[in-house]
């Protein structure tokens, strides 16, 4: 203790201040490195569990990951995420508290990720160590420095305080778990290993805390044996605890003799003990970094991925030009690590140098692009090809370490994508192609219109788009099968493809029997009419089905950019309208023109809604009364279907029929109306009324083979005289394809059922083609009898139908007789019978037998 008094307790204390502050801030915490680190590069996770400083990532400034350092910093401060106040807050030194009360700074480097939302940070701890801010920096130097150069100065220092004392210092060995001899001042004991220690350690102070007691004190609770030889009057100590609470080593002073330690020695002590424990934590750490060291070298040894590790003596200046960064980097790289995946993937040799391993086109590329976008940390995918000639797809991450603008380590890490590459393009291709055909889909055309309409628009073409529908191809599905319909939709493109290359027009499958051609460039759109020409001709080439040979056509519709429009969307809208309207008229084939698709949205609607309609009860039948004009009676009516559409209410014939025709529905409906229609001739017959019902078939029912036994059956079923029933098909109808008019006519006729030619005077039909049908009425079309008593020319044409219809010996309806004139004029003009809004508009079945009855009731004779 004279020593003590004679020293300069100033002078002390700036030199133990000295040595604790060399220790935190000669040491600093390097942090300009920000590392960019990629969320794709899942090893990163792995890089992050090595690392000693904490590293954790928020998403939406939620805690989604953090790594063992995290972990060990949320027990420490007892809390799950101790840094989420600070994360928002940048790069600062801030400090926290841990509930045993040290007191621990830190500063967060955050670090973007992939993740839009995502954020990375590094936490390091710099009341701590410099280590802690870089990882491998540390591994690559700071390994063999295990000395604790400043204890030997605080021990000396101890001595001097405590001159007539032991001193003994052991340190915690982890292999052991146990204290082991460290150092010394005064006697020597030769006791290597400290048994019994823990009761110090937590029965007689908390860790970090000095503990002094009197002989009888810890002889209660010490047992060490050398203590006890030694049999000091005044035992003080302390265990030091790193911040994680792992046990580093432990001080022992015993005395021999009184006075007890002062209280400034108490806290010079104190601060000796803070100096130790941060010299220990060091060694710890460093023992760490060596295992994790250890680690990282197994991790790329072992690693399936192909990594190089690359360090550069003097570093690269980032502000010079590529070539010589390049020239640099195969001069003074220094190769520290690689691994056999890097020399297999690569096809290199263990004894390749650096500039060996370099030399490949596709590194070449990633380094370039790193560097020159500011020494970014990049991962971007790079194809290689191998020596057989194979193509390789490798996923390249480059992670670089920058020291004042200059780099001096880089890291590769390569995997091998090819598989997955592979299954995305595999994924790619089925999303844009159809699997059957493996044409482009509707989805790839959307793409290719877009492209070629923007080439189009720069250079001023014209683009054509022809949407190309199979007919009757429905009819070879349910005839054949849908296998047979799948043959014959793979032979399409191969037939048709050889009249496409000349054009460079590219075929897709828009979906069922629909296809769509795209002409990049056409000088006109009689171009365009020319291909689609030659394309029906070459459709309607029987197709070899292998069982049987089939014959189709098809009708094409087009659309011309721009003057259609100038979007892949309505280009295509255009074409589709277009090729419905073309389905109705002769030669299938039209350009669309404005005014085509008046309600298109409307019409696509219904004809979608109208498939279920039938299902849906959603069709009803009204019966519109045909007067016998001699008579006076009337013995005849046409069916005329409704629709009540569940949205759009009343929905007219007039505008749904023409669309079910130009699809399949229309056979569903005609069959609907067939067996309504006879139906309600039984229930008539029932109550008494014999009444003739005609109802309209559309040129469609005439291709289908089923109507003729259709008819018969559920003639015999109603039990339905065929004379009672009668078949209207319009004059165009009949002269779209006059041969199976005919044919199928005759068929209807034979089973005695009558026919109407209906809406004549419009088609244009030959004496000597009508002479041919087994007609027995013809029906004036509206067009003529509405006006004929105001326009001479249109009762002219009334008077010569009459006159023809009488030389043929057909009877006449006209149709849309509205007043009374009309009736009149028809009268004298010696017509048959008058259907019209004069005599009744159609009406609901209730309505029907009232009027009749209405009509008896003004003197006309109910049917026997
Ligand atoms: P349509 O076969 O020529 O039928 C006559 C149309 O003229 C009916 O129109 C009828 O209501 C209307 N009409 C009758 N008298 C007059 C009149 O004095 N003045 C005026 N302005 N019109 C009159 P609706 O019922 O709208 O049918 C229109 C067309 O729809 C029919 O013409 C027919 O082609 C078709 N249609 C109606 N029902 C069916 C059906 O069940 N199957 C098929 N395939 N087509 C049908
Ligand atoms: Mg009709
Ligand atoms: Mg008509």
């Amino acid at each position: 203790m004279q020593a003590l008094a004679s020293l300069d307790v100033g002078m002390w204390f700036v030199l133990v201040a000295g040595i604790v502050l060399t220790g935190i801030y000669g040491l600093r915490v390097c942090n300009n490195r920000q590392p960019r680190l990629s969320e794709r590069a899942i090893w990163l996770q792995h890089v992050y569990e090595f690392l000693p400083v904490g590293v954790f990532v928020e998403r939406d400034q939620k805690l989604v990951y953090g790594n063992g350092q995290f972990k060990q910093y949320s027990q420490q401060f007892k809390t799950p995420h101790p840094f989420s106040h600070q994360s928002t807050q940048g790069d600062s030194l801030f400090s926290l508290q841990s509930p045993l009360g040290d007191v621990c700074y830190f500063r967060l480097i955050p670090f973007p990720l992939d993740h839009e939302n995502e954020m990375g940070y590094l936490v390091l701890n710099e009341s701590a160590t410099a280590y802690q801010a870089n990882f491998i920096k540390d591994v690559s130097h700071g390994l063999t420095d295990n000395k604790v150069e400043s204890l030997d100065v605080i021990l000396d220092a101890l001595q001097q305080i405590l001159p007539s004392s032991l001193i003994y210092v052991a340190k915690y060995q982890y292999p052991t778990q146990n204290y082991h001899y460290f150092a010394h001042r005064g006697d020597d004991f030769g006791v290597n290993v400290l048994m019994g220690v823990p009761l110090l350690e937590t029965k007689v102070a908390p860790p970090n805390h000095w503990f002094w007691l009197q002989q009888s004190q810890w002889v209660e609770c010490c047992n060490l044996g050398f203590i006890q030889s030694y049999n000091p009057s005044y035992l003080g100590g302390v265990a030091l605890f790193n911040e994680a609470q792992e046990p580093l080593g432990l001080i022992l002073i015993l005395q021999k003799s009184q006075p007890a330690v002062s209280d400034a020695i108490k806290d010079f002590l104190t601060i000796f003990s803070n100096r130790l424990k941060l010299e220990l934590s060091h060694e710890l750490d460093l023992i760490k970094i060596k295992l994790n060291a250890d680690r990282y070298r197994e991790f790329i040894s072992r690693s399936n991925d192909a990594i190089l590790d690359i360090e550069i003596h003097p570093g690269i200046y980032i502000e010079k030009t590529f070539d010589q960064q390049w020239q640099d980097l195969t001069d003074h790289g220094q190769l520290l690590h690689f691994n056999q995946a890097f020399l297999n993937l690569f096809e290199r040799t263990q004894s390749c140098d650096l500039a060996q391993l370099l030399d490949i086109k596709s590194l070449k590329h990633v380094i370039q692009y790193a560097f020159q976008s500011g020494y970014g940390s990049e991962t971007l995918e790079a194809a290689h090809k191998m020596n057989n000639g194979k193509m390789k797809w490798l996923s390249c991450t480059l992670m670089v370490d920058i020291d004042d603008g200059r780099l001096n380590r880089l890291w590769l890490i390569i995997h091998d994508i090819t598989d997955s590459k592979m299954h995305i393009q595999r994924l790619e291709h089925q999303s844009q192609h159809d699997h059957l055909t493996g044409l482009p889909n509707r989805h790839a055309l959307r793409q290719t219109l877009n492209d070629r309409i923007d080439l189009a628009s720069q250079f001023g073409f014209k683009l054509a788009l022809l949407v190309l529908d199979l007919d009757r191809f429905k009819e070879i599905n349910d005839t054949l099968g849908h296998h047979y319909g799948d043959v014959l939709l793979k032979l399409i493109a191969p037939r048709i493809e050889p009249l496409l290359q000349e054009k460079r027009a590219i075929l897709s499958r828009l979906g069922g029997d629909e296809f769509a051609i795209v002409i990049p460039n056409v000088q006109s759109l009689n171009e365009a009419e020319y291909l689609a020409k030659d394309l029906l001709m070459k459709i309607k080439e029987p197709f070899d089905l292998g069982v049987l040979t089939v014959e189709i056509s098809g009708s094409v519709g087009i659309s011309i950019f721009p003057d259609d429009g100038k979007q892949s969307g309505v280009l295509l809208r255009c074409a589709d309208v277009a090729m419905y309207q073309a389905k109705s008229v002769n030669g299938g084939i039209l350009a669309y023109q404005k005014g085509m698709d008046v309600n298109t949205p409307r019409r696509l609607a219904l004809l979608a809604a109208m498939g279920n309609a039938v299902q849906g009860g959603q069709f009803f039948l009204c019966y519109q009364p045909k007067l016998h004009v001699k008579e006076g009676v009337i013995h005849s009516a046409e069916a005329l279907i409704r629709w009540q559409h569940p949205e759009y209410g009343l929905v007219s014939p007039g505008e749904f029929i023409p669309l079910a025709e130009m699809s399949d529905v229309i056979v569903p409906i005609t069959q609907w109306v067939i067996d309504q229609a006879l139906s309600q001739i039984q229930r008539w017959q029932k109550i008494g009324y014999l009444i003739q019902l005609a109802v309209n078939v559309s040129p469609r029912n005439l291709l289908d083979e089923n109507l003729v036994p259709y008819i018969e059956q559920k003639l015999a079923q109603y039990q339905v005289s065929p004379h009672l029933l009668e078949i209207e098909i319009t004059e165009s109808a009949l002269m779209l394809d006059p041969e199976r008019a005919k044919d199928t006519l005759q068929k209807i006729s034979n089973l005695g059922v009558s026919i109407a030619v209906d809406d004549f005077g419009t088609g244009y039909s030959s004496m000597v083609y009508l002479r041919q049908l087994p007609v027995s009425t013809l029906k004036i079309d509206i067009m003529f009898v509405r006006n004929m008593c105001i326009d001479p020319q249109d009762e002219r044409m009334v008077d010569a139908i009459i006159y023809m219809a009488k030389n043929l010996s057909l009877k006449v309806v006209a149709e849309g007789a509205e007043d009374l004139q009309t009736l009149e004029r028809l009268t004298q003009l010696k017509c048959d019978t008058v259907q019209g809004y004069v005599i009744a508009k159609p009406l609901p079945e209730d309505g029907f037998i009232a009027f009749i009855e209405q009509f008896e009731i003004n003197g006309h004779k109910k049917a026997p």
